[in-house]
């Protein structure tokens, strides 16, 4: 455990966020969702936002590597290291926080996140009747878990008002996909966030799987 300092946090439930991202970065990177410095992790704690730097290895970030925001984005601590800079996904994070109250938000570059996204051109990701649909809140298992899909744009800073929009739109979604990209995904907490971004990655190779099976992860059974 790192030495608590000034700009340091403790979350409700005895976590503390520097402490919880580091570790997350290092499980996510064992999935392929950080992997060659993509995809990213925040989480915030009253009127603190925390977040891993940009473009470094995620999976060897130190607690100390992380930037503070406040919730209208500006920047309150920088890191120890004075070359780390703020993540290009900044912007993106905090429409889930200011939009939805979110206390967590992930970003993976997870394969299954990317390749689901081709499957049609629909603008929106649909499954149904899946148990692992569950674990994504608001969701039953005879539910149609609908997740929105923008188009990439060559710098991630761009799809902030996108992902906003498409928050907007679809009051309950807990995540946007990105085409040809990845994921965004909250939760009230970071073990919710984090769950919530597991259901949903095991549903889109579900619905990748199926499609090479012959199915169609839109339909219920018969
Ligand atoms: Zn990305």
């Amino acid at each position: 455990m790192h030495e608590l300092r000034d700009g340091d946090a403790i979350l409700r439930d005895g976590t503390r966020p520097r402490e919880v991202i580091c570790e997350l970065a290092r499980r996510f990177y064992t999935l392929g969702w950080v992997s060659g410095t993509g995809g990213g992790i925040s989480i915030a704690e009253g009127e603190r936002i925390f977040m891993a730097p940009s473009g470094v290895q995620k999976e060897l970030i130190a607690p100390e590597d992380l930037f503070v925001l406040d919730r209208s984005g500006a920047i309150v601590e920088r890191p120890r290291d004075a070359t780390l800079t703020l993540s290009a996904c900044a912007p993106l994070f905090l429409h889930a926080f200011q939009k939805r109250s979110a206390g967590a938000v992930l970003h993976s570059h997870s394969l299954h996140a990317m390749a689901v996204t081709l499957l049609s051109d629909e603008p929106v990701f649909r499954a149904t009747h899946l148990e692992m649909i569950k674990g994504v809140p608001g969701h039953g298992y005879h539910d149609e878990l609908v997740v929105p899909i923008l188009e990439n744009t060559a710098h991630e800073c761009d799809l902030a008002d996108a992902l906003g929009a498409a928050i907007d739109a679809h009051p309950k979604t807990s995540a946007v996909l990105v085409r040809r990209h990845g994921v965004y995904v909250w939760g009230d907490t970071w073990q919710k966030a984090k769950t919530t971004a597991e259901c949903l990655d095991y549903v889109f190779a579900a619905a990748i799987e199926m499609k090479r099976l012959g199915l169609d992860a839109r339909k219920g059974p018969r």
